[in-house]
């Protein structure tokens, strides 16, 4: 499979391990626990010194291939799969740090990790957000006990892109993990192990499944980290290979023992929805771009921001890196003009929350996903009381701009 494009490695993988009965599509497997075929079997898939599936918690077939789909994607070394995007992110806290240990964390975040973190940081781990565009303040920010540098691609809402490449180079340096959340770009658009990231974080629930019909999250591990230079590996968990340590050691204190574990119906789902990713990121990428110049043009329109527009502040280092510019924008509207009465005028696109949806979804930010942080940490991420965010769907062009503009007449 090594040479096909990335729609068609994702869309006959399952079938290049042999498929039960020649289904096209991976099973759903519900069974809890498995069989072997004898006792000594049993013990010796326990003792990992065989392959083979123990309990759902730790790992299930039709979770198995997608973690496999996963991997493809992201041109890594393996994937785990969680119930959820935020139950992957968590996995990375529980197995992976310590009390003492030291995290650089983007300052632009989604909002539940930025509440995520605080909570770490309540457990006796230093916690410093930086603004990671540009990479001196993550360099300036780095301690010796700095264990890991926390990035998103694209930020959510305000679109701000990290200083990817020059972060993943400092990291290498330092010896430190490099971690990328890359739900909004998605695999398709970028590929974080290219910047040196060691974990990538794809939220399954956006993109990727793309039909709000399925929550999950991933972690991969790209192969990019050495995880000799990583001090907190249980001895336990030091008999695999190095490259496997980071894996071994995630699936067992996070999946394992805190049991955020996806359901084969949510894989199966997510599975389906991977097929046309490429193809949906295309035509709401192109939607996006749309949308975004009407608004900038309009008098009525404060602010917009979107990567693909040459007024973003980052949209040279985007266009570097990233295959296209994505499905996010947010905009601001003129002062008079009230961001309830406004959606409230939208006939397509849903006032709702979620990203990566086949629908458009509109959201006023400041009053409700990031209406618990308050007013100070909103203003230090640049999100504006009328701040409209956008997550941009595969809707016919001409329906989605006459949308937003007759809303706006
Ligand atoms: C949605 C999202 C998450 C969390 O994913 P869930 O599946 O909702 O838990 C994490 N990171 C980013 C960037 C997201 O957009």
């Amino acid at each position: 499979m090594k040479n096909y494009g990335f729609t068609t490695t994702i869309l006959h993988n399952d079938r290049q391990k042999g498929i039960e009965h020649g289904s096209l599509h991976k099973p759903i497997h519900t069974s809890v626990t498995f069989g072997y075929a004898d006792a000594r079997q049993l013990a010796s898939v326990f003792q990992g010194k065989e392959p083979g599936f123990r309990y759902g918690r730790q790992g299930n077939p039709t979770v198995a291939a997608l973690e496999d789909k996963v991997s493809k994607m992201e041109q890594g070394l393996g994937t785990i799969c969680f119930a959820t995007g935020m139950g992957a992110i968590g996995a990375v806290f529980q197995a992976l740090l310590r009390a003492g240990d030291h995290v650089v964390s983007s300052s632009f975040l989604f909002g539940n990790t930025n509440s995520l973190w605080q909570t770490v940081a309540g457990q006796g781990v230093g916690v410093d957000f930086v603004d990671a565009t540009d990479v001196a303040n993550v360099a300036a920010a780095l301690k010796p006990e700095t264990r890991m540098v926390f990035v998103e691609t694209i930020a959510n809402p305000r679109t701000q892109i990290a200083d990817l490449k020059r972060i993943g180079q400092l990291c290498a340096e330092r010896g430190i993990l490099y971690i990328v959340d890359n739900t909004m770009t998605s695999p398709y658009l970028f590929r974080p192990k290219e910047v040196g990231a060691g974990l990538v974080v794809n939220a399954l629930t956006k993109s990727i499944g793309g039909h709000g019909n399925a929550l999950g999250g991933a972690l991969t591990d790209t192969g990019a980290y050495d995880w000799t230079k990583f001090p907190n590996i249980f001895e336990n968990y030091k008999k695999n290979a190095p490259a496997q340590w980071g894996l071994v050691q995630i699936r067992a204190k996070a999946l394992r023992d805190f049991g955020a574990s996806l359901g084969p119906e949510a894989a199966h789902h997510i599975a389906v929805g991977a097929e046309t990713l490429a193809l949906r990121m295309d035509r709401t990428s192109a939607n996006a771009r749309a949308l975004a110049e009407m608004l900038e043009a309009d008098e009525r329109v404060a602010a917009v921001y979107y990567p693909g527009l040459k007024s973003h502040p980052q949209h040279g280092l985007a266009a570097e890196l990233f295959k296209d510019f994505g499905s996010l924008l947010s905009f601001e509207l003129k002062d008079g003009i009230d961001c309830f009465d406004y959606l409230n005028k939208l006939k397509l696109a849903i006032p709702t929350s979620n990203l990566g949806d086949t629908r458009t979804l509109v959201i006023p930010v400041s009053h409700t996903i990031f209406y618990e942080m308050g007013p100070e940490r909103r203003a230090s991420m640049g999100i504006a009381d009328s701040l409209i965010r956008v997550s941009v769907g595969i809707e016919d062009t001409a329906d989605l701009i006459a949308d937003f503009r007759n809303a706006l007449d």
